[in-house]
């Protein structure tokens, strides 16, 4: 069949962030690869145009009301677009709330239901007997959560202060608001006293009162309730996942969680729990691991619910084919990584029989070994079979081969990318002359043994037995480049996160998660970067260096140097709007009047970092310039607001502006990911600099070149979950090729061949 059969989706005049105008024909019922280095444009071009546009032009269709509780996307700018479908983003967003689980994400929960309300016995009737999310099969004590909150009295109140002094410290409590004015003037309390002042009486009526118990002195305050009473009632039920900023951290502090002792964490009632199928309740599959559980599945023979059990079984086989075997249903989303979110989310619409949708998915290689990275290709050719548009944005050459067509984005990043440099089958991606077929063709090295370094010492985990792991004793080398390896759910960052900052409390984690204050924080700030810039400006000029900080006296007064103005909403994420004083310049118009080289502080937060390097020439600031451009983030703006970077290019910015002393112990989480092949290279070379500069380096990674390029490898397994968890080889990479009796050691073999 060639692409013309098939119609296509049509983007014309394509112009969000950086991308030049662009046309791109996407193939429908077909998978396309979109590739490029990081920041060519293709997330603007597959997610901020092709996804937003089609999502926006969907919820246009529904009524105003269904629309109002929408997420609001905007219009992306483009001319055009023709031939769209209802798309599906499959991301590695986390799966929230505390009443998601496995089960429930993938469905596999609900099929389970219905197989154990028709034969499990004793007959509990209706499936939602069995879900823990109705009334019916909810256990009563933690309503389904399966975990019981208890309220830290000593943290939602600070007995130190008086009433009038913030005394209450939750948000909703706070001094002037509604609520706390029904305690400070309530008549009960002198709200200028400090509350270990207060009698034994005053004590329990400002904590304990029940609602309607107690009539206020003023009258004004009506149906006085004391602080735990009303907590309990309002907020002690919810999810900290509904709460945002402040009222989140102060909830995560009053409120500790432990296992419900009714249902032991299983979430379910009594009567849920006590029906069985060959001999195991709804509760023990929910806990076995999905590799097990398919045969306790198939092991269910009544005959009225073989569809059911077939479709079941088939369902939890698509999470083992993803590589994740090792997770059980009763497992809470919140607890998965990035990249198993997204194949959790894939799960499901595997399972799903819609048909010609439009899938998007963010590289879903992430966190997957080379041994499952094949299975997930042949999981995209499913969907793509089933009848829908498949387009994945991947690094991983294995994705880029199984495509019906490839778009390459480049040439560069930022401003020297955005445009389509190739278009067409893999076979001619290879031969041509972008960066993508450059780095297709380059040839595999693996260090040479005489390279590989001596280490300076060892630090020892003993006997760790976090998760699944099996009593692991191992020592890691010191002053050398360690790369731990394994399978997904293999035990890697249980045995690293969870041990090696006991034994080494000075290890420094560059891993994937927000920086905090990231809205007012930009690779300019985050860095220190700033300093050395504003000094410049300072002494050229002879104005004070703080005028130009946007976090200081050269704010835009009326967004504070943030250049957004973003409103807090409690329940919802909040929205930003671009700050109409300053256009978003963070600057106030008095520091934009003093110029550098002809340039204003507010034009340098617009610089690129390579626009950087060719506009600065003092050391300090080139050193740091020059790190950012070493970690492949040399198209990042020195303004951009950090919410706006993706995972991976947090991990590289944190990765940057560590680089000063030497003698640290870092421990980095898959800095490859986001990362085009071109800048592997380059990432690799930086962390044998670092190396070189006297730091020890441990490296969780699948990539293989990254793999090979280590002084010394860990790799754990041999499986993962139960079948995982212990030390399978330790060893330099070219003991690991040869040795072979491993996945990694196969893969890195078959790799530098
Ligand atoms: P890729 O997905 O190829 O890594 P992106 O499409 O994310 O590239 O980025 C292309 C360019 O657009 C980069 O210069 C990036 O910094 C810029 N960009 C991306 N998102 C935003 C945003 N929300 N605001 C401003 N610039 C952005
Ligand atoms: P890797 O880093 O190699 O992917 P992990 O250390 O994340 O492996 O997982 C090892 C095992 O521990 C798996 O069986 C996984 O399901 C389990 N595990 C990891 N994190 C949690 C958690 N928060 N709660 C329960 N089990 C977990
Ligand atoms: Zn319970
Ligand atoms: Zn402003």
């Amino acid at each position: 069949m060639t692409l013309a059969d098939h119609g296509y989706i049509e983007v014309r005049g394509a112009r969000e962030h950086t991308l030049k105008n662009i046309d791109v024909d996407i193939p429908k019922h077909q998978l396309t690869v979109v590739t490029g280095v990081s920041g060519s444009g293709k997330s603007s071009l597959v997610f901020d145009t092709l996804a937003a546009e089609s999502q926006r032009q969907l919820n246009a269709t529904f009524s105003a009301f269904a629309q109002s509780r929408l997420p609001s996307y905007g219009q992306p700018d483009v001319d055009r677009m023709a031939n769209l479908c209802a798309v599906t983003v499959v991301d590695q967003k986390r799966l929230g709330g505390a009443r998601s689980t496995v089960g429930t994400a993938t469905d596999i929960g609900a099929r389970l239901r219905l197989i154990y309300s028709r034969a499990g016995r004793p007959f509990a009737g209706y499936s939602n007997a069995f879900s823990f999310n109705d009334p019916q099969g909810m256990c009563p004590r933690c309503q389904g959560l399966g975990v019981v909150s208890v309220v830290d009295e000593t943290q939602l109140v600070d007995r130190d202060r008086s009433l009038d002094d913030g005394a209450l410290t939750f948000p909703a409590f706070g001094v002037g608001q509604w609520f706390w004015r029904s305690y400070a003037r309530s008549g009960f309390f002198d709200p200028s006293v400090p509350l270990r002042e207060y009698s034994d009486e005053q004590w329990r009526i400002l904590m304990y009162a029940e609602q309607g118990e107690l009539k206020a002195p003023n009258p004004d305050v009506t149906s006085y309730e004391g602080v735990i009473a009303r907590f309990h009632r309002l907020y002690l039920h919810k999810e900290p996942e509904s709460f945002k900023g402040k009222t989140r951290e102060a909830f995560e502090r009053i409120v500790t969680r432990g296992t419900c002792p009714d249902c032991g964490g299983t979430r379910l009632a009594e009567a849920a729990r006590s029906s069985l199928i060959n001999g195991l309740s709804i509760a023990d599959l929910n806990a076995m691991q999905a590799d097990d559980l398919v045969h306790a599945i198939r092991a269910i023979d009544d005959p009225s619910v073989a569809p059911l059990v077939q479709d079941a079984a088939e369902q939890v086989e698509r999470l083992g084919i993803l590589g994740l075997g090792y997770l059980s249903l009763d497992r809470a989303t919140s607890t998965l990584s990035g990249g198993e979110s997204q194949r959790v989310k894939m799960v499901r619409h595997l399972g799903s029989s819609l048909s010609d949708l439009l899938y998007v998915f963010d590289e879903p290689t992430v966190g997957l070994h080379p041994r499952d990275v094949h299975r997930l290709g042949e999981l995209l050719l499913e969907l793509r079979d089933k009848g829908n548009t498949v387009v994945v944005v991947e690094h991983d050459p294995e994705i880029m081969a199984i495509a019906d067509h490839c778009i390459d984005m480049g040439p560069g990043a930022g401003r020297a990318g955005g445009t389509v440099t190739y278009e067409g089958p893999y076979d001619g991606l290879v031969k041509s002359e972008t960066r993508t077929g450059q780095g297709l063709r380059a040839p595999r090295v693996s260090r040479d043994g005489d390279a590989v370094r001596t280490p300076s010492g060892h630090v020892r985990i003993e006997h760790a037995s976090t998760h699944n792991l099996r009593d692991v004793t191992v020592d890691l080398p010191l002053g050398v480049l360690t790369v731990v390896t394994g399978v997904a759910g293999s035990g890697k960052s249980s045995l690293i996160r969870g041990h090696l900052p006991a034994v080494r409390p000075d290890v420094v984690m560059l891993d994937q998660s927000p920086v905090r204050g990231s809205r007012r924080s930009s690779p300019a700030t985050f860095t220190g970067m700033l300093d050395p810039i504003r000094t410049l400006f300072a002494r050229t000029t002879g104005a004070p260096a703080a005028l130009f900080s946007p976090n200081s006296d050269g704010a835009c007064p009326e967004c504070q140097g943030a250049g957004v103005i973003f409103t807090d909403l409690a329940f919802m994420d909040g929205v930003t709007t671009v700050c109409e004083v300053c256009r978003g310049r963070r600057f106030k118009d008095e520091a934009q009047q003093y110029l550098v080289r002809g340039r204003s502080i507010a034009d340098v937060f617009e610089m690129s970092v390579a626009e950087g390097l060719e506009f600065f020439t003092e050391k300090a600031i080139r050193t740091m310039l020059t790190r950012l451009s070493d970690v492949g983030l040399d198209y990042l703006t020195l303004g951009q607001t950090l919410t706006t970077l993706s995972g991976g290019e947090r991990q590289r910015l944190k990765l940057a502006s560590e680089l000063v002393v030497g003698g640290r112990f870092y421990v980095l989480d898959e800095p490859t990911t986001g990362l085009h092949l071109a800048d592997v290279e380059h990432l690799i070379a930086l962390l044998h600099r670092l190396v070189d500069d006297g730091n020890t380096l441990i490296v969780i990674e699948h990539n293989l070149d990254v793999v090979a390029a280590a002084d010394w490898i860990v790799d754990l397994g041999p499986g993962a979950g139960h079948d995982g968890g212990r030390v399978v080889f330790e060893g330099t990479p070219a003991a690991l090729a040869a040795d072979g009796s491993t996945y990694t050691g196969r893969y890195l073999a078959r790799h530098l061949a």
